[in-house]
Formats: structure tokens, sequence, C-alpha cells
């Protein structure tokens, strides 16, 4: 599968400035990806480990405090490879939601709240598409819509209408409308109920099948990585820790953080209390030297403090840990 994104050594932190002087927040600390076309590439790790920035450099959506310090994200169009965070500004806002389209966390945001659906389809074909083709456009997102099990008469209400499940199906509806190669979307199924969680990853798995293209899911949740991604990387202090496919990950976790995300879930009949990682992740302004990971290691040993591992190729898989083996599993 050839890749249809390259994120090569990314490095973007927010820069805040604060009373006591500047602080800078690593969220991003130099992270490189391979992203192959016509897959469902999952991104997992704890709340704040930087998941989300990523997501957003990848987009090229960097807005203060958010700085770019280093790396490339070179996306494969028609061809060639174009980085998206050297592109001018409006060349980036065509390959925006032409080429690359964005499922922001919490759907509202999307929206805007004082107007009917359909004016926030109308101005989003405006500024996309000639007048020529909005009209048909809009017909589409009315099929789309029927697809996603709902009536286009929604177009016509306010998005406080509509419950979070249908609200999130409706941003699907717009983020898929100019058929992107690829999708990013950030926790799509967040405060939804069991129900709509399973119609929301159903309909993103749906319209991978139907148009081949990328669908970058970012959730902290294994369980989802397990069901619908094939490829997988996990992120711990703004890096990435591991790397491969998905069932190769849940099947040999190379690295201990990735041993206790996997042993954290719950399985259908084992009542033993689930076991998450010891003590909570680094502050990513504070970051502790050498492997980031070291004071919640049970196999931390002296170099582990002193050095950083980089990521590097185990077989099929890519892990950033000195001792790199499937023989060093977690245990309670
Ligand atoms: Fe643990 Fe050392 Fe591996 Fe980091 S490099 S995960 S501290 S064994």
């Amino acid at each position: 599968m050839l890749p249809v994104i390259r994120a090569e050594d990314l490095q973007a932190f927010y820069v805040l400035e604060t009373p006591r002087g500047k602080k800078v927040v690593r969220a991003v600390n130099g992270v490189s990806l391979v992203i192959p076309e016509n897959t469902v590439y999952g991104l997992a790790g704890e709340s704040g480990c930087g998941k989300t920035t990523l997501l957003k450099v990848l987009l090229g959506n960097l807005e203060p405090p958010l700085r770019h310090f280093g790396g490339r994200v070179l996306y494969r169009v028609d061809g060639e490879y174009l980085d998206a965070l050297a592109l001018p500004e409006g060349k980036r806002q065509k390959l925006r939601w032409t080429y690359i389209s964005y499922i922001p966390q919490g759907s509202m945001s999307v929206f805007n709240p004082v107007a009917r659906l359909r004016t926030t389809f109308m101005d989003f074909l405006e500024s996309h598409v000639s007048e020529k083709m909005r009209q048909e456009l809009l017909r589409h997102a009315e099929e789309h819509l029927e697809r996603l099990g709902l009536s286009p008469k929604i177009l016509e209400a306010y998005p406080h209408q509509l419950s979070g499940g249908m609200r999130q199906r409706v941003a699907i509806a717009l983020a898929t409308l100019l058929n992107p190669r690829v999708i990013l979307a950030d926790e799509p199924t967040t405060a939804l109920d069991v129900v709509a969680q399973r119609a929301v990853l159903q309909l993103l798995f749906d319209i991978q099948r139907k148009l081949r293209n990328t669908i970058v899911l970012v959730t902290h949740d294994m369980g989802i990585h397990a069901t619908v991604t094939t490829r997988m990387a996990i992120m711990y202090a703004g890096r990435i820790v591991e790397e491969g496919w998905t069932q190769d990950i849940f099947t040999t976790p190379l690295h201990p953080y990735t041993q206790y995300l996997i042993r954290s879930l719950p399985r259908i009949g084992d009542k033993r209390l689930r076991e998450s990682a010891p003590g909570s992740p680094p502050s990513l302004a504070q970051l502790p030297p050498g492997c980031p990971f070291h004071p919640r290691c049970p196999f931390a040993f002296e170099r582990c403090r002193e050095e950083v591992p980089e990521l590097e190729e185990v077989g099929e898989q890519k892990v950033a840990c000195f001792l790199r083996r499937a023989s060093h599993v977690v245990t309670s």
C-alpha cells in the first residue's frame, strides 16, 4: 500500500506566556509516521498525550499558541508529495476539505449555532465549489444523509435541535461531501451513547470502504481501535512509542505502555480488576530526562533515565524501548 501521508520528525509546541515567563508544552515532540492509503489508521494514547495536536498539525492547522518547530507533513496528491506545512495559505485551504477533511471533537463546533444546517452546508459549498455544482452537491448531501439514516428535512433544523449522535452523523456527511481522500477524525464517538457510537463507527467504516480512502481515527478507546483500525500508532508524551498492524499490536504488544493499555481493557467473563499503568503521564511542559515512560515503567534501568529511545523496527512493528522484546511483559 502506498503512503498517503508521511510525517517526518514533526515538532509542534504550545508556547505560552505566563507570569513566570515562557512555558513550552511539547505536544508533538519528534513524530514520524507513514500512513498508507485505503486504510483506517488509529492513533491511541491517554488524554493529554498529544493526539489531538498531532491531528491539527497533520491538517496544517497551526494557530497560536501552537507553533511549528520542525519537520514536514507530506500528502501524496496526484502522484506527487505536497508539504502541507509549507504550502501558501490559499493552496492549503484548497487541500483541506477537497483532499483532506476533519471531523473535530464535539460536532457542535462544526456548525453555526444560530443558522439552520442547510445554511452551513450552502456556506461550505460556496467556499469550495462553483455555483453550477452547488445544487447538485446539495442533492448529494441529502442522499448522504438518507444513507446515514437521517431525513433530508433535518437540514431545516438548528444544531441544538439534534441529539449528539444525529449531529455527529450530519458532521460526517458534511466532512465527506467532497469525497476527500483523507479524513482526520478526532474522538468522533466521545460523549455518545453505545448505540450512537456503534452507528457512527459503522458509518465511518462504510464510507472508508466505499471511497477506498484513508481515515485517521484518534481515540483513547483501545476497544474501538481493536474493532475498526487496520494499522495503529500508540502515543505517549508527544511521541510515538509503538506502531504496526493493529492485530500484531494486540497479540504481541512490545512497549510496556502498550501492554498496560491492552491489559486495562475489560474482557467478557474475566472478573479480575483491570490494571492500568501506575502513576500518571508527565506534564508535556516538564518532561523527565531519558525515556518519558521511565517513571512508570517496571523495567526501567539506568540507560532509560538518561537516553531517549528511538522508534526502531522489530519485525513488522516499530517500538521506542531499549528492551524491544515481547519477552518483557507487564504482569500484575
Ligand atoms: Fe521502560 Fe526503559 Fe523501555 Fe522506556 S526504554 S519503556 S523505561 S524499558
